[in-house]
């Protein structure tokens, strides 16, 4: 049977962070799915179509994988698309009992659907999009921690937002 995994998240944006659980996902799973997960009442930085183009772009070159978005819940959307699998990512500590409500949820809400996490990569530990943003936010370089593309959309939209350009 072919191992399906959905990786879902705000990806708010997408961090290099999330990069190195896509590429290290797609060394144990036979597919992947991105799946921006969003709830229309929460207010988010990027829109949904911004935060699919910006994943899209930066999974161009990678096999296997491809971004989806969903409102729902995220065991209907696993069943749909056939996967077997929720991959998340761990990092400090305090990831960790979220992370693990969520699964156990996830668990009884639909039994044939495993959660499966990756530790981050030491690089990415204090990586966050909510940091990202923030330090964005004031101008600060985020380079090196997000994907080009990315860089460049906080660039624009920071500075639109302060008025700089
Ligand atoms: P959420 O909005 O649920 O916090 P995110 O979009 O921030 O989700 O992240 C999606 C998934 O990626 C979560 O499992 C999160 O723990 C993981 N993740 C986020 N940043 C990193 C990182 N720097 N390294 C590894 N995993 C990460």
């Amino acid at each position: 049977m072919k191992k399906i995994a959905v990786y879902p998240g705000s990806f708010d944006p997408i961090t290099n962070g999330h990069v190195d659980i896509i590429k290290r996902g797609l060394g144990v799973f036979d597919e992947l799915i991105v799946l921006i997960a969003y709830n229309p009442n929460k207010k988010t930085l990027f829109s949904v179509e911004e935060r699919v183009e910006m994943i899209q772009e930066v999974i161009r070159d990678f096999k296997n994988v491809r971004v989806d978005s969903f409102d729902g819940l995220l065991v209907d959307y696993a069943k749909v698309a056939g996967a077997n699998v929720i991959l998340r990512g761990l990092r400090a500590l305090s990831d960790f009992e979220y992370e693990f409500q969520l699964a156990l949820i996830n668990r009884r809400l639909n039994r044939d659907v495993e959660t499966i996490f990756l530790m981050t990569g030491y690089k990415w530990f204090y990586t966050s999009s909510t940091i990202i943003n923030e330090a964005a936010s004031l101008g600060g370089s985020v380079k090196g921690l997000v994907p080009e593309i990315v860089n460049q959309k906080l660039v624009e939209k920071y500075s639109s937002k302060r008025g700089i350009v």
